[in-house]
């Protein structure tokens, strides 16, 4: 019995077509002949050889990537830390040099502290609102400079165009890692990007319940080093994943865009509030980087951090964050619950650009009364 269920003849009919691809789950594929498992080039993604080298459900979700970042070539990885690190993989080896914003995704700073140091892949830090900054970082040895808009929690908006200038001008390829913009902001291979990641665990997915990263680029000598390192390196994404990111894509932009309008209209709210002195948010006036965004960028995400007046301990502030009902304290972003966290900003910058304790929020889906009256409620017991 067991051997006729395996080998069971029957074949479901041809033609099958709905309005989502279907969830194709292998570990490995089958040939119909020596002949054609010897002729399939997986190379090219002409055909099936391996589960890790791709499904009619992950190659689909990589075209429609590619096609969100206005790109052509789409890897899928299991996190947005594993895009970082293969694109560091692919395109570094011992003896180059990366550069980093000083701003950077905390993570993406300790890979290059602790591996690629390892590895004897050096690194610096730029100071991103500085062009001369990074002119003056890029050496013999730079091989790679990555690009974030805008810097990790305290959100400064960069000159892309003019940072992607100085890099061209050097050979320097640029990474640019997209995952605020999510794909709706602003396009990076438009600016002259070569690489563009994204951490889809975020907007993409939006439902804070999957991890998944993609690498794009618009450029195939890039896209066949990039394609190769993640095949040797055996990186792939189950069936499952893939299928709940092809079925959140279409609401992408609507998610996007809700959660822009709310994060723009909480943190005008924030910027009246005597407890926050600053509000850093792209798309405020008055924020770091605003001119640059506003030349560059078509939306914004739903994400902003207050810097809390010096007045209130850290204590004081970790106080008000517990007393929020409606923001899950919780590190990522893009789900429907909203979330925040406190930073203490001497901890994570060798040069704080700001006195006392920043905190972090991503407006999820809910009302944007009740934030506003949730934020309230919390702010009596940060005076308190
Ligand atoms: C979350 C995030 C990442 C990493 O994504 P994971 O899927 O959580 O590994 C990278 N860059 C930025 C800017 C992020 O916000």
């Amino acid at each position: 019995m067991t051997t006729k269920l395996i080998h069971h003849p029957y074949r479901p009919p041809a033609g099958f077509d709905a309005p989502q691809v279907g969830v194709y789950k292998a570990s490995t594929v089958l040939f119909p002949d020596v002949a054609a498992m010897r002729a399939r080039d997986w190379r090219h993604r002409s055909g099936y050889t391996y589960g890790l080298h791709g499904t009619p459900t992950t190659f689909t979700l990589e075209e429609r990537i590619a096609t969100l970042e206005g790109g052509t070539h789409c890897v899928l990885v299991p996190s947005g830390l594993a895009a970082i690190a293969l694109v560091n993989m692919a395109l570094l080896k011992a003896g180059d040099e990366l550069l980093l914003p000083d701003n950077v995704y905390g993570p993406s700073r300790e890979l290059a502290r602790r591996e690629l140091a390892a590895w004897g892949i050096t690194h610096k830090l730029y100071d991103p609102m500085d062009l001369a900054s990074l002119a003056a970082a890029i050496g013999p040895a730079t091989k790679l400079v990555w690009l974030e808009a805008p810097g990790s929690v305290t959100m400064e908006f960069p000159d892309l165009p003019a940072l992607v200038a100085v890099c061209r001008e050097r050979g320097v390829t640029t990474a640019l890692d997209n995952t605020w913009g999510a794909g709706l902001a602003f396009c990076g291979f438009d600016l002259g990007i070569d690489v563009v990641m994204q951490a889809l665990t975020k907007y993409p997915s939006g439902g804070g319940d999957v991890l998944m990263g993609s690498v794009v680029t618009r450029d195939a000598e890039l896209a066949d080093r990039i394609h190769m390192t993640h095949g040797r390196l055996g990186q792939g994404v189950g069936a499952n994943d893939a299928e709940a990111m092809l079925r959140s894509l279409p609401s992408l932009s609507l998610r996007y865009h809700a959660a822009d309008a709310a994060g723009r209209e909480l943190a005008a709210w924030c910027a009246t509030r005597s407890e926050f002195r600053r509000v850093l948010h792209p798309a405020l006036p008055g924020a770091p980087g605003h001119e640059h965004w506003k030349s560059t960028c078509r939306a914004a995400a739903g994400l902003f951090s207050v810097v809390v007046d010096p007045r209130f301990s850290g204590a004081q502030v970790d106080r008000f964050v517990d007393a929020l009902q409606l923001f899950g304290i919780g590190f990522s972003w893009a789900g429907p619950m909203s979330l925040v966290v406190p930073y203490d900003m001497k901890q994570m910058r060798a040069k704080p650009a700001y006195d006392g304790t920043v905190v972090r929020f991503s407006i999820g889906l809910e009302e944007v009364a009740d934030l506003k009256a949730d934020l309230e409620q919390a702010l009596a017991a940060l005076a308190g």
